[in-house]
């Protein structure tokens, strides 16, 4: 690897990404590859362990574990010379040409930042239903409504959202229901007509009690005397964006909570970039690896950018000078 001997600060890491989940070490992978100084920092939480099968990530015919996923980025980043700390990054700061980052257990610095944070998706308010997480309670019909075909599904929510997540319910199972939860219904009048056009029924007293065995979901009861069979639960109650250091930074967010990129995974701070679920992105696993690699490919791009103005890649052939005893001969024909 070529060493970064010259670089203005030896403490200044080219690149740090922010979140070792599924797109920071898909960009992990090609900033090593691209022999950029990069360096992951990661608390651990990525979502994509909680899905035990990952089934629609190009490659794996037999599906994989979002554990072993990550596991395996893990390993293939290492293996090109990326470097790796556990942290959580609490406050963030820029200079002009420097981001500083303090986290729990220490302090770095770098020329890019990448965030790739990911987001949180808000589990129902029901008891006793975390441990069917991932295996019969899911938040996403991209990413589950396949494995529930022809199953008994309850859709989680008051509001469009889980009035259209029923709808769309309807490719997968003629078995949809909508419990509120207790919550009054905050949907649209047209909404409204929709469940009564397809006649899906509502059930909007509060869930008493989940009957699941082994992580299967059996049955919703709704009070002493009503108890209804279900196999599935998608929960529609929203998510949290991780943008606090995004927003430290002044980078705009959207409507909806989420970072504003460009094609290239700029955000609106110059040399800051952001890829996965803390943007507008579809949250699936393989569009935040492709944005991972995009954002990687863009820094990796405006590195070299800031090369070529500052004249500076002549580190690299001072390097190579230095090691080589003769001049190479097509350079000595040319002289
Ligand atoms: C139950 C469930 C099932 C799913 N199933 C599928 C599926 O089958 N197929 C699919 O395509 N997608 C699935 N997904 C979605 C998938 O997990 C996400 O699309 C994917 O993980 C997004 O990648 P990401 O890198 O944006 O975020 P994540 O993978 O969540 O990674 C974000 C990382 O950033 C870290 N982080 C956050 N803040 C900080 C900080 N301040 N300092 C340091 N580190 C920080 C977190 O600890 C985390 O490791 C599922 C999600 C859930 C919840």
């Amino acid at each position: 690897m070529i060493q970064h001997k010259d670089l203005d600060d030896p403490q200044v890491r080219e690149v740090i990404v922010i979140g070792g989940g599924i797109a920071g070490l898909s960009a992990a992978i090609y900033l090593g590859r691209a022999q950029r100084d990069t360096l992951v920092i990661d608390s651990g939480h990525s979502m994509a362990v909680w899905e035990p099968v990952v089934e629609n990530y190009l490659g794996f015919s037999k599906g994989i574990s979002g554990e072993n996923l990550l596991s395996e980025g893990r390993t293939q980043a290492a293996r090109h010379n990326v470097r790796f700390a556990e942290d959580e990054i609490e406050a963030i700061s820029s200079t002009a040409s420097v981001f500083e980052l303090g986290g729990k257990k220490g302090t770095y610095r770098s020329k890019r930042l990448l965030l790739a944070t990911g987001i949180f998706h808000l589990p129902p308010e029901i008891p006793g239903v975390s441990e069917c997480l991932g295996h019969s309670m899911f938040f996403c019909k991209d990413c589950d409504g396949f494995r529930v075909r022809e199953k008994r599904i309850a859709i989680c929510g008051a509001n469009n959202d889980a009035v259209e997540y029923a709808l769309g319910m309807l490719h997968y199972s003629p078995c949809v229901i909508i419990a509120t939860n207790g919550e009054a219904p905050r949907w649209s009048e047209g909404h409204a007509q929709w469940i009564a056009e397809y006649e899906i029924p509502v059930y909007k007293a509060r869930i008493l009690d989940v009957e699941h065995r082994d992580r299967r979901i059996l049955s919703l009861r709704f009070g002493a005397e009503e108890c209804v069979k279900i196999d599935y639960i998608f929960t529609t109650r929203g998510d949290v964006f991780h943008t606090d250091l995004a927003k430290q930074l002044g980078a705009e967010l959207d409507e909806e909570g989420q970072i504003k990129v460009d094609q290239c995974l700029r955000t609106t701070v110059p040399r800051l970039y952001a890829a996965g679920c803390v943007t507008p992105a579809n949250c699936q696993m393989i569009i935040a690896a492709g944005q991972g690699a995009a954002a990687a490919q863009a820094i990796n791009r405006d590195l070299f950018e800031e090369d070529l103005q500052s004249h500076s890649l002549r580190r690299f052939r001072a390097v190579q000078l230095a090691e080589e005893e003769t001049v190479p001969e097509t350079l000595s024909q040319s002289v």
